[in-house]
């Protein structure tokens, strides 16, 4: 194949990760190119209100956050780009990257911040009131919702933390599973069934999220006796799991079964040398802006240390 250009570090995508390994990437003269991906800024610009960042006192919107990242990104002397890698050759080094199903670029080193995409229930009414009550993130909209009651779907290991967190800050927290059991684990289970403000809808799904402007009540049903009921609530979040953007990856690099990306722990390594991975692409667990903006340093500063002992200069 064609190669157009060869660059010492390319990295893959644009939220906390990507932005952050740019700047300590630039900063180290990898000359880091960076492509910004399907939605740049990541999943923070259909965010509203961050107020969990350090360094912003007064909190900031996700999406002005995010072009802030950008831009000091852009001052250390990133070359960030609008383009979606969508295929990969990791099958010699330099590694082979396809921009937008067009050119290929190689690059010596490769920091994959893709990050991951949550799942929705895919109603309308969700769709239109994201970000005016409903949201997937409980660490980081719970708080709109102190003394409320609100609602939340799912009923795996997250689900289950996000109810417990979101029963600290609010009056009344509904629960809806849409089987007679969870699949959190049983210690997770026990702590949310004994809680006194969680109240849990088994057989349960949601049919409709009621608000013209935001978030007023939910309407669900009974899968097995077909009944609806309408619960007045604030707030609904939609807790039913992540997907890791890690599609195009998946011959090259080593992914747990659900597809997050393999480091070697303490480090951004993966298992191909030259391979970075940082940001929720490689975490289920923490999947916070500051966690992500962490680990994207490490995986800039795993990426030079690289380079430097391969003599690419
Ligand atoms: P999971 O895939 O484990 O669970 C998703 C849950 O959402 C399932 O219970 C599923 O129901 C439910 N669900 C899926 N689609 C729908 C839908 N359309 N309507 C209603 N419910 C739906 O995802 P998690 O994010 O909970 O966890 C991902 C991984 O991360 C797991 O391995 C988990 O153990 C781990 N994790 C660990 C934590 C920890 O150790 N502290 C914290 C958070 C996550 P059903 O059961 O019926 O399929």
């Amino acid at each position: 194949m064609e190669v157009d250009e060869i660059v010492k570090c390319v990295i893959i995508g644009s939220g906390p990760a990507g932005y952050t390994a740019a700047i300590y990437a630039s900063r180290a003269n990898l000359k880091p190119v960076l492509y910004q991906g399907i939605q740049p800024g990541g999943q923070l610009t259909i965010t509203t209100e961050v107020e969990n960042y350090p360094g912003y006192e007064h909190g900031i919107q996700g999406p002005e956050m995010m072009v802030d990242f950008e831009k000091q990104a852009k001052r250390m002397g990133a070359d960030i780009r609008f383009g979606v890698v969508t295929k990969v050759d990791f099958s010699s080094v330099p590694y082979k990257l396809q921009i937008d199903e067009g050119k290929w670029i190689a690059a010596h080193s490769v920091i994959i911040s893709t990050g991951a995409s949550a799942k929705w229930l895919h109603l309308e009414s969700e769709q239109r009131l994201n970000g005016f009550g409903v949201s997937a993130c409980a660490v980081c909209d719970g708080f709109f919702f102190r003394e409320k009651e609100v609602a939340i779907v799912g009923a795996g290991d997250t689900a289950a933390e996000e109810a417990l967190y979101l029963s600290k800050l609010c009056t009344q927290v509904h629960l809806f599973v849409r089987r007679n059991e969870m699949r959190a684990s049983k210690i997770m289970q026990d702590r949310v069934l004994s809680k006194e403000n969680i109240k849990v809808y088994w057989n349960t799904e949601t049919e409709e999220i009621l608000g013209e402007k935001k978030v007023e009540a939910v309407r669900v049903k009974n899968n097995k006796t077909n009944q609806t009921q309408t619960i007045p609530v604030s707030g609904f979040f939609v807790a039913i799991g992540h997907q890791p953007n890690s599609e195009i990856f998946k011959d090259w690099l080593t992914m747990d079964e659900a597809g997050y990306v393999k480091t070697v722990p303490g480090t951004s390594k993966t298992n191909l040398e030259g391979v970075f991975a940082s940001g929720d692409v490689q975490d289920k667990i923490y999947r916070q802006a500051v966690t992500a903006a962490g680990s994207g340093c490490m995986a800039a500063l795993d990426a030079e240390r690289y380079l430097s002992e391969k003599g690419i200069h």
